[in-house]
């Protein structure tokens, strides 16, 4: 069975199988990398490797921390403010979808927040140009969201603003290609899509902003305690660290790296769109250049055959097609453990429903 769900989202195969093969006895310790002391050799040396591989990945600069910390993206639109307002200033953002709003209401509750651009006119169908957008005179960041998970709208450039900080919620799109980290004053990201397991959140962070924070910042939010003590000020997601470690490694030593990710998703994504648009019996409303690799929402011109859509798919082996809950219609989610044969797969059957249907 293929499974599209928009997170947790599926994780490749030879990533599950290894983790089986060495779920009772990690490789002669006599125990689960679940049962391990954090502060063990032989943990030190999965989370050490876990991060060299995301490093190389990515090609981190030096000048950047990896954090591998808890509470999901959504804590993350609370402890950016708390990080970056230290020195005064006003948060700027980018509205663009549902999880941009959320964000920005998290950032209301600590300072005011300013929207310095918004997809609003168009019915979040389109992310703004450059042109459009217009920082406060005193901005201490810009947030943006890369990819917006439930309305599939991916940013096309990644905004130019000098020396304010830039700040990027990626967890719908890390790794899905090449990053120019250097662009950025944070990433932050839920594993639960093209990392790992939900439970880990993973932060990279320009080492000079790591002494902005906000006097009153929680302890477990403060990045530089985070990164003074090896993302291990407490008990780390010790297992979702270790399940990332192989998905990195899958990414870069079977997979080829990301530029081979790159053509994949492109190739995927495109073929999905392709069939999409190819007859009027199925739209999707996004402007082509911000059409998500990753989140493919699309929807039927009769709506009254959305259940009988579903269930048909679930029936072929094809789960979890449902659009979110706030937006309805269908969303297939292509992340990086979605093999290009599942994609052929939801094109046969789209085109055969439409034969039955249309
Ligand atoms: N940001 C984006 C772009 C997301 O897709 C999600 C979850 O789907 C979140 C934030 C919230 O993530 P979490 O559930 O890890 O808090």
């Amino acid at each position: 069975k293929f499974n599209f769900c928009a997170g947790p989202a599926a994780l490749p195969d030879p990533v599950l199988e290894r983790a089986r093969d060495e779920l009772l006895d990690y490789q002669g310790h006599g125990l689960s990398v679940m049962e391990m002391s954090h502060r063990s050799d032989a943990f030190a040396e999965i989370a050490a490797r876990a991060e060299r591989d995301l490093r190389a990945l990515l090609a981190v600069p030096d000048n950047y921390r990896v954090l591998f910390m808890q509470g999901g993206a959504s804590s993350q639109f609370a402890m950016v403010p708390y990080n970056l307002l230290g020195t005064g200033g006003t948060p700027n953002y980018l509205y663009t979808g549902i999880w941009g709003k959320k964000a920005i209401a998290e950032a209301r509750h600590l300072a005011g927040a300013h929207v310095a651009a918004s997809s609003e006119a168009n019915g979040l169908t389109a992310v703004p140009r450059p042109e459009d957008i217009v920082l406060s005179s005193d901005a201490a960041y810009l947030h943006y969201t890369a990819n917006e998970t439930i309305g599939g709208l991916e940013f096309d450039y990644i905004p130019e603003i000098g020396d304010v900080p830039l700040v990027c919620d990626m967890s719908s799109s890390i790794l899905s290609g090449p990053l120019d980290v250097s662009r950025f004053g944070v990433i932050y990201a839920g594993a639960q899509k093209n990392i790992g397991p939900a439970g880990l959140t993973l932060v990279i962070v320009r080492d000079d902003l790591l002494e902005r924070a906000l006097p009153n910042t929680p302890t477990m939010f403060n990045y530089r305690v985070m990164a003074e003590n090896g993302s291990m000020f407490n008990t780390p997601p010790t297992y979702a660290w270790y399940l990332a470690g192989l998905v990195f490694d899958w990414l870069r030593h079977d997979m080829g790296g990301l530029e081979a990710m790159d053509r994949l998703n492109a190739r995927k994504s495109e073929k999905l769109y392709a069939a999409i648009d190819a007859s009027d019996f199925y739209s999707s409303p996004i402007a082509m250049p911000n059409r998500s690799r990753m989140n493919v929402p699309f929807v039927l011109a009769d709506e009254t055959l959305n259940d009988a859509f579903l269930n048909d798919a679930e029936a072929a082996g094809l789960l979890n097609l449902k659009g979110h809950r706030s937006v309805g219609g269908m969303r297939a989610s292509l992340y990086n453990a979605v093999p290009e044969a599942a994609v052929d797969a939801l094109v046969d059957f789209m085109r055969e429903f439409e034969r039955r249907h249309g």
